[in-house]
């Protein structure tokens, strides 16, 4: 059982550089939080901070309510499993997974009971005599899992812990670590960019840019809500395309001319930002009924690209400098130099503020 709270937390590296301005998060009992955003974001920052490797300049860490600010790293009962590994390489797999125990001063008997256990639970039985470099990466990755495993600790922190798999072995892993999660029902902290990990691993996901937090939710409510225009560009694959539109009339008028009816209260000719993802343009047939109240689109295919059950359009659209990209049906996947109509409704739509924030209409 355990519950970690962050408040207010910040760090400022010894040549001044601020990289938390302030993170305020509650992690439940059991909870799997993934944390997610761009190289230099904070991410490593935030997880090194929460196992003790770097100190914290001002805030407080809290685990089940006891600050632990101070605490050594070895004192939190906290176990970290990272992208590489961090095996020893001299040392079996049996040992490697036994070595933080035997420290510990546990009885043998206890030590091979609890590997066996561990063993059985990654698939690693047969494998307790080799050394790391006998392994796949992906096997590897499983013994620094057991190797966190086996402490039984209050807390998981996984730093990038696929990134080094090929993108077969990352969706396996990424499935196998979910299941071992619901199962221990350890409170865990999961950092990565990836951000198709993010959202299948996470009970929520938080979404950090510059060293602070942008959005903390479940990851279809970030799907669904973003709060800002940049948890909107990168919660989603591909992007959201961005399309620049000015208040007229309880309308947006769109790039190109059109116009679509979305009452926002806000006074003629403000200037806002249009998200809509390519998944929800809805590309009409000929002669095809409009489907119901929004606008229509017209762009020029100017690049496609087919993934099998779905085909990834790039189109130009007139007044956007940017290409629109549209997800199409396999069997709608028009060819280049077609013009598609595309059908935007106001219930996909999400719409930005010049400070980047969402404006609810
Ligand atoms: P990545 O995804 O590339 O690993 P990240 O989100 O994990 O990035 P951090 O490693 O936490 O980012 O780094 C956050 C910021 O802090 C970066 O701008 C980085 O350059 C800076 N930084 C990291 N370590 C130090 C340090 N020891 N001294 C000064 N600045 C640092």
């Amino acid at each position: 059982m355990a519950t970690l709270q962050l408040s207010d937390l910040k760090k400022r590296y010894a040549n001044g550089f601020v990289a938390l301005h302030g993170i305020d998060l509650a992690v439940e009992d059991g909870e799997l939080i993934v944390i997610v955003g761009p190289s230099g974001c904070g991410k490593s920052t935030l997880l090194r901070s929460l196992a003790g490797l770097e100190s914290i300049t001002s805030g407080e860490l809290t685990i089940n309510g006891r600050r632990v600010n101070e605490l050594e790293p070895a004192a939190r009962d906290i176990a970290m499993v990272f992208q590489n590994y961090a095996l020893y390489p001299h040392m079996s797999v049996f040992n490697n997974m036994a070595y933080g125990l035997k420290n510990r001063g546990v009885p043998k008997a206890d030590i091979r009971r609890r590997v066996n256990a561990t063993a059985e639970l990654l698939d690693l039985g047969a494998l307790l005599e080799r050394r790391p470099r006998q392994l796949s990466g992906g096997q590897r990755q499983r013994v620094a899992m057991g190797r966190a495993i086996i402490r039984e600790p209050q807390v998981f922190l996984f730093d990038e812990p696929l990134s080094n798999l090929d993108a077969k072995l990352r969706v396996q892993m990424r499935l196998e670590i979910r299941r071992l999660q619901k199962r221990l029902k350890v409170t865990s902290v999961y950092v990565t960019h990836d951000q198709t990990e993010a959202m299948t691993l996470a009970d929520r996901l938080v979404v950090m840019n510059g060293g602070r937090v942008e959005q903390c939710g479940t990851p279809m409510a970030l799907y669904g809500r973003p709060a800002t225009r940049f948890v909107a560009g990168f919660i989603g694959s591909p992007a959201m395309n961005f399309l620049p539109v000015t208040v007229h009339d309880e309308c947006l008028r769109l790039p190109g001319g059109g116009e679509l009816t979305l009452a926002t209260g806000l006074d003629d000719g403000t200037e806002l930002t249009l998200g809509v993802r390519p998944e929800h343009l809805v590309a009409l047939d000929e002669g095809a009924v409009i489907p119901g109240e929004g606008a229509l689109i017209q762009a020029t295919v100017e690049l496609v690209e087919p993934l099998g059950a779905d085909t990834l359009t790039y189109a130009r659209m007139a007044g956007l400098d940017e290409l629109l990209v549209v997800r199409l049906h396999g069997e709608h996947a028009a060819g280049e130099g077609n013009v598609l109509r595309l059908w935007l409704s106001p219930e996909r739509s999400h719409l930005f503020g010049d400070d980047d924030r969402r404006i609810e209409a």
